[in-house]
């Protein structure tokens, strides 16, 4: 199993002691990197002691080249200047051996013997001493006779007249001069080869002095001439007190003695100043000259950058001695860090290994790159079968839409999401999952804990049932099985409100089986809700469209929306359930005439709300007006709008009917007559309205043939209130003829008539209805109830009673026939 940037690999053993040795690993880095560091350091002290010490060297061999120039100059410009200077001398010790010499002029002889350049600046006059040192001839004629015999260039020459050239210690000039001088000798031989006397020129200190200044030579430099037996000449810089001294002891000395030139390093005996030598003897003369310069001078810049680099070094030294240890410790706390990371990831692990979630690390592509073990409990896989795969695979394709939507912007804005969804399990099924994607920063991809809710999804969907059960349950009605009540309420009115929006119709079916109270009474309450739960079923039955809604409206009354559904289609409705109800043949004796078997009556309603200024409750009093209607033309029907407008009987029936009417007008019964108001008086104060009549209904009038406080003697048939009653055989009761849709617009409405209550008079012998007892009111009233109704009923047959007894007696009495209008 490759294992996750943080979430260890390997399954197993969890090393959470990683501390100690990853220090361990750690010193050894260090000591590794000291190692390197002192070798590097001392490499690099030990380049820069070499580009130091050779800088040093030259230094050194400039600092001899230098001197060897300037010795080497210095030196030449001497040893020319005396070696013409002993020229000179030698000449005057050649001319005064010549023997012509005495021949000439004494001034030609001096000019014979003292050549220019004797006479040159830095040269003193040149004397002519006899053996026993006295001066007899010489450049400055002043100096004659003097005795210089006790001088070291006389004494010298007089010991040893073969020597050649002698020079002379310094000495201050007393008889052609007083400054400081050096005297240059060399010895006359007479004839013989004996000593002859000596020739002696001076050479002025001052040369030295000058041709020595010319030479910059630092502030510590010095330049010596010495003769070879030690006595110096002249110093830079100069020392008067140190001129003529002996220097032959001198260490230094001795080495100038040693080899015609060199260069040595040594301590001056003079100044203690330690110098570079260079020395150099003057040409073949007993001199020796050497330019020094100071240490201090020449190593002056090689020193200040040995300072400098010396100081670099020591501070590198410093910060390889110190970088070690910041090392040592910075390591030691990386590796504490990282063993506490090590020790919480071994933490995380063991979380992740035993934890009942499943944990999945996914790349940024999606792509598992670890699984924890409790994935094979969740959906059966063992880790490594699904590392390296796409995660999408396992997700249920319905669910995979969703998760793809919420991953990406999860992605996309970088923060947390939760899913629910289903993962398939090894064996096929589907497992319900919760997940939990946490995005990590440093890939883009997700760890991903997976939680096992199938359990709660199962208690879910139980619930949910439950829930849609209580709804349905609360929705309907025990015995029924239909909806109850207020689901109809509810349904009627969202469907109103619906259908108002859609400019569309509504339709309404009540219905009311028929005689149920006898069937009850006959058969039982338990027969009758058994009677009640077919009926239901015949109902649902004929109610096909989704939309359509059949409930228990109370007690024998079931209702039936029909939303969306015209008049006609309403009507076809209510049909079908009808004869549904009536095809089920329930024996109903109590119902003789409707077959003897259970039956129902409807009122069918239609209106476009968007078309009405009312309530639902408007479209439910229209459909039960029109059950009443129903109920009262018959029973076993369905009432329509077709019934509001008084539907004429057929044809043949209404002749018959119209012949027993001509029959009682033909024996005058049809008549007003006083006992016929009296009974339209009576029936007013039965039932407390202000006005009653009695109509008889013809082919074109009803003729008011009984009134009680009633004007009018007839009315046109179409426009009659009667006109509705005599369809019936129970009383017509509208209690507000305004709100009724079949009279809202009769002209006798509008006159003044607010209530109406009308039973039919029907013929005993034949069921012929010829007109009604009425009794109406100029404001609206409440329905008559059952005892009322009955009594008008019972009123209506008194009514019938009198004109039978009229006609009867008319008969009888062979009165002369009396035309009506209404005939
Ligand atoms: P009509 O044709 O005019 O409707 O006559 P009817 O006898 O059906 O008259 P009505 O509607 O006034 O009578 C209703 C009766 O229905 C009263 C009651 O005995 C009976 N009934 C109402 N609800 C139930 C019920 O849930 N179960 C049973 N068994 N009878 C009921
Ligand atoms: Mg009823
Ligand atoms: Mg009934």
């Amino acid at each position: 199993m490759s294992a996750p940037s943080n979430l260890p690999a390997a399954p197993g053993s969890v090393e959470v002691r990683a501390g100690p040795r990853q220090f361990g690993r750690g010193r050894g880095k260090v000591r590794f990197l000291g190692l390197s560091i002192a070798v590097l350091t001392a490499g690099f002290c030990a380049a820069s002691g070499w580009t130091l010490y050779d800088l040093r060297q030259s230094t050194y061999a400039q600092a001899v080249s230098s001197e060897t120039n300037l010795l080497n100059a210095l030196s030449q410009d001497v040893a020319r200047n005396i070696e013409l200077y002993d020229m000179s001398l030698q000449a005057v010790v050649d001319g005064l051996a010549e023997p012509k010499l005495a021949s000439l002029d004494p001034h030609l002889q001096d000019m014979v013997l003292y050549d220019r350049a004797a006479s040159a600046k830095s040269l003193g006059s040149i004397l002519v001493l006899d053996r026993d040192g006295v001066v007899f001839r010489g450049s400055k004629a002043g100096a004659i006779g003097a005795d210089l015999g006790d001088r070291e260039y006389f004494t010298a020459q007089k010991a040893s007249p073969d020597r050649g050239l002698f020079i002379s210690a310094p000495f201050t000039r007393r008889v052609t001069g007083d400054d400081e001088v050096i005297a240059l000798s060399r010895s006359l031989k007479a004839a013989d080869g004996s000593f002859a006397g000596v020739v002696v020129g001076t050479m002025r200190l001052a040369y030295f002095r000058e041709l020595f200044s010319k030479a910059n030579l630092g502030r510590l430099g010095s330049i010596n001439l010495f003769r070879t037996d030690g006595v110096s000449l002249m110093r830079l810089p100069y020392d008067p007190s140190q001129i003529g001294l002996s220097f032959a002891k001198s260490a230094n000395f001795q080495q100038f003695v040693q080899s015609p030139s060199g260069t040595f390093t040594g301590k001056a005996t003079i100044d203690g100043v330690d110098r570079i030598y260079s020395f150099t003897h003057v040409g073949d003369l007993p001199l020796v000259m050497n330019v020094a310069l100071a240490e201090e001078d020449v190593f002056a810049i090689w020193r200040a950058k040995t300072v400098s680099i010396g100081l670099g070094l020591v501070a590198l030294c410093a910060a390889a001695g110190v970088l070690p240890q910041l090392l040592k410790q910075q390591l030691r706390r990386t590796a504490e860090a990282e063993a506490q990371l090590s020790r919480s990831e071994a933490q995380y692990r063991l979380f992740a290994d035993h934890a009942q979630d499943v944990i999945v690390r996914l790349d940024r592509s999606l792509r598992r790159t670890y699984v924890s073990p409790a994935v094979s409990n969740m959906l059966g896989y063992a880790p490594e079968e699904l590392l390296g795969h796409s995660f999408s695979a396992l997700v249920h394709p319905e669910d995979w839409p969703n998760v793809a939507v919420l991953i990406c912007a999860s992605q996309a804005e970088g923060a947390n999401t939760e899913a629910t969804y289903r993962l398939r399990h090894k064996a096929g099924h589907h497992v319900w999952i919760e997940a939990r994607y946490s995005l990590v920063d440093e890939d883009g991809g997700f760890i991903v804990v997976l939680r096992d809710i199938s359990k709660r999804k199962a208690a879910e969907e139980q619930l949910e049932a439950l829930n849609a059960e209580l709804a349905r349950v609360a929705r309907c009605d025990a015995l029924t099985g239909l909806s109850n009540r207020r689901h109809f309420d509810e349904a009627l009115d969202s469907e109103w409100r619906r259908a108002k929006r859609d400019r569309g119709a509504i339709s309404l079916l009540l219905l009311d089986v028929d005689r149920f109270k006898l069937y009850n009474d006959r058969y039982g309450h338990q027969e009758g809700d058994a009677c009640l739960r077919a009926v239901a079923t015949a109902v649902a039955s004929g109610v096909r469209r989704p939309g359509d809604l059949a409930a228990r409206y109370g007690g024998e009354e079931l209702a039936i929306v029909l939303p969306g559904t015209d008049e006609k289609g309403a009507v076809q409705v209510a049909e079908r359930v009808r004869v549904a109800i009536e095809s089920l043949a329930i024996p109903h004796l109590g119902n003789a005439g409707c077959g003897s078997v259970v039956t129902a009556s409807l009122g069918c309603a239609t209106l476009n709300p968007a078309d009405e200024e009312g309530e639902p409750s408007k479209l439910v009093a229209l459909a039960d007006a029109r059950l009443y209607e129903a109920k009262r033309t018959g029973r076993n029907r369905v009432g329509t709008s077709m019934s509001d407008a008084g539907v004429a009987p057929d044809a043949l029936h209404e002749v018959e009917r119209l012949g027993v009417l001509a029959n009682y007008e033909k024996n005058g019964a049809a008549r007003s007559s006083d006992s016929l108001d009296r009974i339209a008086k009576l029936a007013a104060h039965l039932l407390g309205t202000p006005m009653a009549f009695v109509s008889l209904v013809g082919h074109e009038e009803a003729i008011l043939v009984g009134r009680h406080n009633v004007e009018m003697e007839r009315v046109r048939r179409d426009i009659a209130y009667c006109t509705h009653t005599i369809q019936g055989d129970e009383p017509l009761v509208v209690p507000s003829t305004h709100a009724d849709p079949r009279f809202s617009d009769n002209p006798i409405t509008r006159s003044g008539i607010g209530f109406y209550a009308g039973a039919p008079l029907i013929s005993p012998s034949n069921g012929h209805k010829l007109g009604s007892l009425c009794v109406v009111d100029h404001r609206a009233r409440p329905p008559l109830d059952a005892a009322q109704r009955h009594l008008l009923a019972g009123l209506a047959l008194l009514v019938i009673d009198d004109l039978e007894s009229r006609r009867a007696a008319s008969e009888t009495d062979s009165p002369a026939p009396s035309r009506t209008r209404a005939a």
